[in-house]
Formats: C-alpha cells, structure tokens, sequence
C-alpha cells in the first residue's frame, strides 16, 4: 500500500488521539507514503472531508482524550448506494485501504464496505463499553472505569456522610461491563447491568438491619444505563416503596472525557501499530484487538454478529464482598 486513510466513528473514547497516532506513524515508517485523516467519521468519508496528515500532525496529542478527527453518527452510511460512493472518493484520491477507530456499529459500517466495494478495511475497537465481540478490551474502557471511580468517591463521601442511598447511572449501552467493573472497584452494595437479574428487597433489608442496629446505612447502586432510559427512575421508585430514599447521579458523558490512561494509551499505540502491520501483511475485513494479553485478529463478520458475554462468575463477585 501507497496510501491509506483513518477515521473515528460512533461515540468518541479516551485513547482514540492515540490509535491515531500509533497508525499515523506506524503507516508512514514502514514505507506508506500518504495516510490520510477522515474528519467526523463516515459523515465526512461521504463528503470527500479528507486531509493528508504528517507524524507532525499526531504531535502532542497522545495525551488528549477526545478525537483530533472529530467523530459522528451518520445514518446515511447504512444505505448501499451511499457505501459504493464512499469507496468512490476513495478511489478518486487514490486511497487504497481504511483503518476505522470506533464501537460495533463502526465496525458495521466497515464490513460492509469492503464487502461490497472491496477496499480493504481494518477496524480497531475505539469505544468505552468493552462490548467488542473477540477482544477482551476495548480502547477507552480503562480511562471511562476510572472516571466513573473518581466520581464515586466523591459520592461516597456524601452517602457516608448523609447515611443515604446513592443509585450510580454508568455508560455501557446494553452491555454491563462498565457497571461491573465499577462496581466491584468502589465496593458498590449492589451492581445493575441488563445481562443478569437483580434483587433490591435483600439490599433493602440489610440497609434496614443496619439502620435498626445504630450502624450507617448508606449505599452505591451502581445502575449500567441499558436499553430503557427510565430504568435508573423506576428503581428509585421501587427503592422508595421499599422504606429507601435514595438519590439519582447519572454520571453521563463525563465518562466520555478525559486524558487516557496509562493502559489505553499503551493499548491505543500498540493496536494503531499493528493494524498497519496486518493490513501490510494482506489481511482485510477484520478487527484488531487483544486477547489474554496478546494481539490477534478477529473477522468483522464474526464482530458484528455475535455478543460478548459478561462473564458470570466475575459479575457475581459484585455480590460476594458485601458486608
Ligand atoms: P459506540 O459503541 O461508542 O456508540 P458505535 O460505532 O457502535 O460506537 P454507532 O452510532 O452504532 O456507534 O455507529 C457509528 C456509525 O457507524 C453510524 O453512525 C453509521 O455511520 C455506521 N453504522 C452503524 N451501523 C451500521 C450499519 N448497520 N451499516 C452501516 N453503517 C453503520
């Protein structure tokens, strides 16, 4: 490959301004003469927003969180027609391959494309969720657990304090893997991820024991958001008709922000590296991602139609290390 192009898509996450770079430079030494930046995702594939970048252009950002290229949402993408015109542009630039940063639905997106307009197409797994199908991480969930901590701290100060009842929305689309890890790492009383069910009633009479026996009875619920957006609400409602009072914090897209950790940062780098050398080494159609500790490959069919499973045994550790 002469020339290849990057782009960010679906929800920004902390490590994305890394990847870049780690593809960036990757690409340009190891003999890519041109790597081209994509702004706001597919939006701007489709609207020829494309622009040459240089290793000085990835300069001072591997600390940023966030995305230099800007990320978007765009439905147009889901339309064939407007898929072979993406592959078009491409072509007209004389881009021969594209690295797509971003969740499952980028992923979708890429899948597509290479198999209806055969541009080859890597994907790497930029999103907060860790719901990415073959790899164990995802580029972002480290920085977004540790946000997520920051802030319950914080909330815990107040629950001591106040001796109440705090329900913790966190980010994880339909997967619980953010509420989980969060939940055990802040010590919550109990951790809501739409994968397995739950029971209030025993959190409730044990708030009651300790109520009743001169004990604080303060609390973290830590709520993964799901499908349903009054979820959060109703169990608050439910809490109340229990004999609770709890308090709604919805952490929302603070989770989102931030400077990289130390792990994404790494991760980014080495996952930017490697897409470039497996796209050099003639793979396509398929994502770049890391399992126990190693980097592999994994098809974007298989991606993009299964689920990755919260492992049980580990979300029922959140129940074990209750008091
Ligand atoms: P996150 O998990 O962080 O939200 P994501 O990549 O899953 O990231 P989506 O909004 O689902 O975010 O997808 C991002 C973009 O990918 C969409 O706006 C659209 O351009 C493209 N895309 C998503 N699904 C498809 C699909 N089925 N076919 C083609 N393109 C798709």
């Amino acid at each position: 490959y002469k020339s290849i192009a990057l782009l960010t898509s679906g929800g920004d996450s902390p490590g994305m301004n890394p990847a870049i770079r780690g593809v960036v430079r990757a690409a340009l030494n190891s003999g890519i003469e041109s790597v081209y930046g994509i702004q706001r995702g597919y939006s701007g594939l489709i609207t020829a927003d494309i622009h040459k970048l240089t290793s000085r252009s990835v300069t001072n950002i591997i600390q940023r969180g966030g995305t230099m290229l800007k990320s978007a949402r765009c439905l147009e993408f889901k339309e064939p027609a407007i898929r072979a015109q993406a592959a078009q542009i491409l072509r007209d630039k004389n881009i021969e391959a594209l690295i797509v940063i971003g969740g499952d639905g980028s992923m979708a997106g890429a899948h597509l494309l290479t198999e209806e307009t055969g541009i080859p197409v890597i994907g790497l797994p930029g999103t907060i969720d860790n719901d990415i199908p073959g790899s164990d991480d995802t580029i972002g969930f480290d920085t977004a657990v540790n946000t997520a901590l920051d802030a319950i701290d914080k909330i815990r100060d107040t629950a001591l304090s106040h001796e109440r009842l705090f329900l913790v929305e966190v980010m994880g689309r339909n997967s619980g893997f953010i509420a989980t890890q969060v939940g055990i790492a802040c010590g919550a009383e109990l951790v809501i991820v739409p994968e397995y069910a739950f029971d209030l009633h025993d959190l409730c009479v044990t708030l009651a024991q300790q109520r009743a026996s001169g004990q604080g009875s303060s609390g973290i619920i830590v709520i993964a958001e799901g499908k349903d957006p009054g979820l959060t609400s109703r169990i608050a409602y439910q809490l109340e008709e229990l004999g609770q009072d709890p308090k709604i914090c919805i952490l929302g897209h603070i989770q989102r922000g931030g400077s990289p950790s130390g792990h994404d940062r790494m991760l980014a780098s080495c996952l930017g590296a490697s897409a470039v050398h497996y796209l050099l080494a003639g793979f396509n159609d398929i994502l770049v991602g890391v399992r126990q500790g190693t980097i592999v490959d994994i098809p974007l069919r298989k991606v993009i139609s299964e689920k990755k499973i919260l492992d049980r045994n580990i979300f029922d550790i959140t129940t074990l290390l209750h008091k």
